[in-house]
């Protein structure tokens, strides 16, 4: 008999299979929006630049240095830029129709439904996502997992992005679960697994790549299959 009762897990490269459905959604926009007119005639070296620009303004966006509206748009007119584009009105009509469009992509880390599924029926499971509220929702009913879980925490709703131990702290408040019999599967060492020790959840590391690392962590997984020899 196992001591959790609650699953948590994290959305976003844990689930829902984020590069993936970004390239998807980016080689739409790139041939949607005719962006060969503007000088960007490859479609793969658009999303290359993209993401390395979009990593940036991530990392700048969790320092607090831009907001969430600037980091939409910006992304694109950067990336415009790059390419010799001076456009920002365009990078905005980029930005609005990359948020629209990428939350409608399903494609989902292998295993997903299947695991989830078995878990299900052992266990209340619940997601905890620093994603945006409006976008999250969609990417669970679009991927067709939306029914597995109970609740749906947001950084937005603690106001407050994991690893903060108010995330944590609220989505505890929401579903009635205590630490000691709660597990956290993520695939960010800061964010999922650290956050989850420092409440006192253990964790389960989600980590495809394999790569090596000094966390402490309960438990570690390269296939989300692998969690049913652990739950
Ligand atoms: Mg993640």
């Amino acid at each position: 008999m196992s001591k959790y009762r609650h699953i948590f897990f994290d959305l976003d490269r844990t689930l829902w299979d984020f590069d993936t459905n970004s390239r998807e959604a980016l080689k739409e926009i790139h041939a949607d929006f005719q962006l060969e007119r503007e000088g960007l005639t490859d479609a793969a070296a658009f999303t290359e630049v993209y993401t390395k620009i979009n990593e940036g303004l991530w990392r700048a966006y969790r320092l607090g240095n831009v907001r969430k509206k600037e980091l939409r748009s910006l992304r694109f007119t950067k990336t415009l830029e790059h390419f010799g584009c001076k456009n920002p009105v365009l990078g905005e009509d980029l930005g609005r129709a990359y948020v629209a469009l990428s939350p409608q992509k399903t494609a989902l880390m292998p295993g997903t439904k299947e695991v989830l599924a078995y878990l299900a029926e052992k266990y209340t499971l619940h997601i905890i996502t620093n994603g945006f509220d409006e976008v999250q929702g969609v990417k669970l009913e679009r991927s067709g997992i939306a029914g597995f879980f109970q609740k749906v925490i947001t950084s937005e709703m603690a106001s407050a992005r994991k690893p903060d131990p108010e995330v944590f702290h609220l989505a505890f408040a929401r579903t009635g679960a205590v630490a000691g019999a709660a597990v956290m599967i993520g695939d960010d060492l800061e964010t999922d697994i650290s956050g989850a020790r420092g409440v006192g959840m253990d964790q389960v590391y989600f980590n495809p790549g394999r790569r090596g690392h000094n966390e402490e962590v309960t438990y570690e997984v390269s296939e989300l299959d692998e969690l049913r020899l652990i739950l």
